[in-house]
């Protein structure tokens, strides 16, 4: 897609998207992938736009789950500043962070089965739990040698989320605010904070937005009507691992059983 100071080229990683925001002097990245998606980033700069590596200036992360800040830590292993959530470390934190990290993971790979192509193998997504941020990102702080960009808190999915906005071109990255599947637009699992979700939906609706970048896939207009019905059908109750997981398997186990029962 492209704008009058930049382009910006959505990247198809292992289970989700990443957007490259591509200037003539530099390169940002909204949102890490997982760490198996740093070597396909990289070779989108170095092949597809014929750029050297160390264009890209800053990698942002949105929240904490493996498909968008697993790769950060292994950019900045490259050399790349990383910037996210100031609180992104409460997350993973202690032992109760260390059960919902692998929980997140089992659930990655969950949604990998689902998505999967041909060339896709099972790889490890293993990744540290805690990041050192070179920047901490608050509400409303500008980008880090891109001023034109935005961090906005919007909360809810989990205990700490980020959208990017520009505001010159009315476009916003969401990461999971929003998802998409064949039936719509719908709100993400889990969502910890119902609350605080509706309030960053509200958020956006009070906003100048033409384009919704979202990371399970693609940018879209999405009309205040569609971003109205997402919150009312996201519920009051929060949608968590402790209340939800057991629901989620067994859905999944009755499915398959009932593909087998169908191709017997
Ligand atoms: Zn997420």
């Amino acid at each position: 897609m492209n704008f009058e100071e930049f382009k910006i080229h959505e990247i198809r990683g292992y289970i989700q998207s990443m957007y490259l925001v591509e200037y003539t002097d530099k390169l940002l990245l909204l949102d890490s992938g997982t760490k198996l998606d740093v070597k396909l980033v990289r070779e989108f700069i170095e092949k597809d736009l014929q750029r050297e590596f160390s264009d890209l200036k800053l990698v942002l992360i949105s929240h904490a789950h493996p498909d968008h800040s697993g790769g950060a830590a292994y950019f900045q292993k490259l050399g790349i500043a990383i910037a996210g959530p100031h609180n992104i470390n409460d997350w993973y934190k202690g032992l109760s962070g260390l059960i919902t990290y692998n929980v997140d993971i089992f659930l990655l790979y969950m949604v990998w089965s689902k998505v999967k192509t041909k060339a896709s193998r099972f790889q490890s997504v293993y990744f540290p739990r805690h990041l050192k941020l070179d920047y901490k990102l608050y509400d409303l702080d500008k980008i880090p040698g891109f001023e034109d960009w935005q961090a906005l808190h919007t909360d809810g999915h989990t205990e700490s989320d980020l959208s990017f906005y520009n505001g010159d071109n009315k476009f916003i990255y969401i990461a999971d605010n929003i998802v998409r599947n064949r039936k719509g637009f719908l709100s993400p699992y889990p969502v910890v904070f119902p609350e605080k979700y509706r309030d960053s939906l509200r958020r956006y609706l009070k906003m100048q937005i033409q384009f919704f970048a979202i990371a399970h896939y693609g940018i879209h207009q999405i009309s205040k009507d569609e971003i109205h019905k997402v919150m009312d059908k996201s519920g009051d109750k929060p949608r968590r691992h402790r209340t939800s997981l057991g629901k989620i398997l067994f859905s999944m186990l009755f499915r398959k059983s009932r593909k087998k029962l169908k191709s017997k």
